[in-house]
């Protein structure tokens, strides 16, 4: 016997039921992108292997253990995308986007990331991002958060999230930060995990981020970031605080959020669920400043975010139910009624293309046809027997009610649709 080949570990297919979140969610995304005068950007899925190494940096989880890289044909180092932000800013550079411009970018798709497959973790997983290029303002990063909390709102979930954010503060204010930051770690080097102690001088910030409960009253008391902030990070932090507030956006500052690479600056923020067990953060996001110089670009602020699709999928499930269904379902029972029906059919779509429509195909008798009507979940039955056909009716049956089944003339057909739906 042969043998049955499975998808990859941790790569799903998505169909049925599901397929209805996703449509939803994707089409709130793209009519939020677009309230906000967001363009659309798409680039490769695959990218030199050297681009996220660059962009994501060597000390990252995602490049020491998770990339799926691979030489091609010609022996060149290749990798699945990770995450969008360095394809989207390498693109950008590349095609003259940046340069002395503002951009307002989005794009969603799918990302690839070799991790421990579980709940809320796949290898092929999918994101929204949106990034901005060339405004430095916290006017800016306010927008990003408002328009990340419309989303909640559109998708009616936004009970089930709470917004964290954080300032890093420039390069300069993190050094400083960092030789006290060590400092400390290193008094309390007997409680790191293994982690941690691989962090220890590569990517101390990184360590403040563990979610093991072991180190949490430790880092508790590690220097916080936010009590080495000069004037102007200050001053921006304070003005995004501002204008949270002022549009009644709540927050929690969480001195321990942090973003271990270097080309991060400023304001970082992530949206937490408590309703997904351990994998509770839908969307992140922050300001990177530093790196579309980093890549060769000239240099240009930047601030995006990222949103994990498949785990707002989830929220949504436990927020609304959604069904797939045909409006119309159309029984043909007889040679006759099929040469009619199919172009009445054609008819109804040309007159209400907003209706969805089902033709029986495959013939059966009444009893069968009816079976699958049901079972599509639509609301009407349009019947064509031969009766019909002699009459110039159709039978219109409810299928999801008690109303009275009636009957129509084909030439009314239309109008009386319209008025149903
Ligand atoms: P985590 O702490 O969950 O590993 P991360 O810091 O690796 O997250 P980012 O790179 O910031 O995640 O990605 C942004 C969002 O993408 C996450 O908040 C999450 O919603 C989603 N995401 C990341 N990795 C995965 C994955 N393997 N499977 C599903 N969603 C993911
Ligand atoms: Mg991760």
């Amino acid at each position: 016997m042969t043998k049955n080949i499975a998808a990859v570990r941790g790569m799903n297919d998505l169909f049925a039921e599901d397929v209805i979140y996703w449509q939803h969610i994707e089409a709130s995304l793209r009519r939020l992108a677009s309230m906000y005068g967001y363009q659309e950007i798409r680039f490769p899925l695959l990218e030199q292997t050297e681009l996220f190494q660059r962009t994501i940096g060597e000390v990252t989880d995602i490049v020491a253990k998770e990339m799926y890289t691979f030489a091609d044909r010609n022996g060149d180092s290749l990798t699945l995308r990770p995450e969008g932000t360095a394809g989207c800013v390498r693109a950008g550079i590349q095609n003259g986007l940046l340069y002395n411009q503002i951009q307002r970018f989005w794009y969603m798709g799918p990302m690839f990331r070799h991790e421990r497959p579980q709940k809320g973790r796949f290898r092929q997983f999918h994101q929204f991002g949106a990034e901005v290029f060339g405004l430095p303002g916290p006017d800016i990063d306010a927008e990003l958060i408002f328009m990340s909390a419309r989303l909640w709102e559109l998708l009616g979930i936004k009970d089930q999230v709470v917004l964290q954010i954080n300032s890093l503060g420039t390069s300069a204010v993190r050094a400083c930060h960092r030789q006290e930051l060590v400092a400390y770690l290193e008094q309390h080097k007997a409680e790191l995990d293994e982690d941690s102690l691989r962090r220890l001088y590569t990517n101390p910030l990184r360590i403040l981020d563990s979610k093991n409960p072991a180190m949490a009253e430790m880092l508790a008391g590690a220097p916080k970031l936010l009590d080495y902030l000069d004037e102007d990070t200050t001053a921006h932090f304070d003005k995004l605080r501002q204008l949270l507030d002022a549009a009644a956006i709540k927050y929690e500052i969480n001195p321990r959020l942090v973003r271990g690479l270097d080309y991060y600056t400023l304001t970082v923020f992530e949206w937490v669920t408590d309703s997904l067990g351990a994998q509770g953060t839908i969307c992140a996001g922050g300001r990177y400043d530093g790196l579309v110089e980093e890549l060769g670009g000239k240099a240009t602020p930047a601030i995006g975010f990222a949103l994990g699709i498949e785990r707002l999928v989830e929220l949504v499930k436990a927020a609304a139910s959604l069904k797939a269904a045909p409006d119309i379902y159309l029984i043909m029972v007889g040679e006759l009624a099929l040469q009619k029906g199919m172009l009445l059919a054609e008819e109804l779509r040309n007159d209400l293309p907003e209706i969805s429509l089902v033709s029986n195909c495959g013939a059966g008798n009444f009893k069968a046809q009816f079976k699958r009507a049901d079972k599509s979940g639509a609301r009407l039955a349009l019947v064509l027997g031969e009766q019909e056909v002699a009459q110039g009716l159709v039978t219109v049956k409810y299928l999801r009610s008690d109303e009275m089944q009636q009957q129509i003339s084909i030439s009314e057909l239309v109008n009386f649709l319209e008025k149903r739906s």
